[in-house]
């Protein structure tokens, strides 16, 4: 077992990005888009604007990371099915990512918070924390509704707890 990719993999994702979010139309992106509801740019599970993005309106798309989120929901959690082939796997490959969304932006605070000089006992912590996140396949019961669950609160509360090792900003 070991930390989970926190980089995108788009070739190992079912596009689950260009799915679950919802655009609004205006700098950012060209056009209304519901969450939820495959772009029309898709091509299969590749975007079909990719080279242009910026030129065309799509800007957003250009900033937007997963960190890894996507290809962990398509691989680990379906082995590697899509929701275009099996539409009955949208809702719960959504649903997954959303979560998976949000226990990779808790990998991410960990991960910065291994740079930090941590005594003993709250590195400890830091990799207790940080390895329950790393299995295959997490818990249904850990994964499902993960941003407002116990596991994700103890680890906001654990990287807050962390600002005395920032040094203080001056001026
Ligand atoms: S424009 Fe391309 S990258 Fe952006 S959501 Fe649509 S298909 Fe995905």
């Amino acid at each position: 077992m070991s930390r989970p990719a926190l980089t995108a993999d788009c070739g190992n994702c079912a596009a689950l990005c260009c799915v679950a979010l919802a655009f609004d139309r205006g700098e950012d992106f060209a056009i209304d888009k519901p969450a939820g509801t495959p772009c029309p740019n898709l091509a299969g599970h590749a975007c079909s604007i990719h080279a242009r993005l910026d030129a065309t309106g799509f800007a957003g798309c250009v900033r937007y990371d997963c960190t890894g989120a996507g290809q962990r929901v398509t691989q680990d959690l379906f082995a590697g099915k899509s929701w275009q082939d099996d539409p009955a796997l949208l809702a719960p490959m959504m649903a997954a990512f959303s979560d998976m969304r949000a226990v990779h932006r808790r990998l991410e605070l960990l991960t910065a918070a291994e740079a930090l000089p941590l005594a003993k006992d709250d590195a400890a912590t830091r990799d207790r924390l940080d390895r329950a996140l790393w299995p295959d396949a997490l818990a249904s019961e850990t994964l499902a509704g993960f941003d407002h669950g116990p596991m994700a609160a103890e680890i906001d509360a654990f990287i807050a707890s962390l600002h005395r090792y920032v040094p203080a900003r001056r001026g």
